[in-house]
């Protein structure tokens, strides 16, 4: 195969690799729309008490049965969220304990 060509095909192919991690990287954000329809926080500290009564500081992501990170993983992946991911010390009000 020309060079030329080997090279351009390496290049798509490295493109297409860092374009899959970026995909994987992507962070749910509080606004989204399923985000805020189950009341999702990064900082399981800032849940709203008043909406929220059952919630408790001890509850995160991290400690959830939907929870797909490995221990010690920053953020990764939820059930709830498709192909975005939560923040470890993050919950929502589908929460459910390990
Ligand atoms: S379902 Fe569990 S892991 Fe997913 S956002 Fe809610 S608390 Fe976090």
């Amino acid at each position: 195969m020309n060079p030329r060509r080997v090279f351009m095909l390496r290049v798509v192919a490295a493109g297409g690799v860092l374009a899959a991690g970026q995909a994987r990287a992507a962070h749910v954000e509080e606004s989204d729309e399923t985000a805020a329809a189950l009341g999702y926080k990064h900082d399981t500290k800032l849940v709203d008490a008043a909406k929220y009564p059952n919630h408790t500081a001890e509850q995160s992501c991290s400690h959830c049965q939907f929870w797909q990170g490995a221990a010690g993983d920053a953020w990764a992946g939820c059930a709830m969220f498709g192909r975005k991911q939560v923040a470890a010390g993050g919950w929502c009000s589908a929460f459910k304990k390990v």
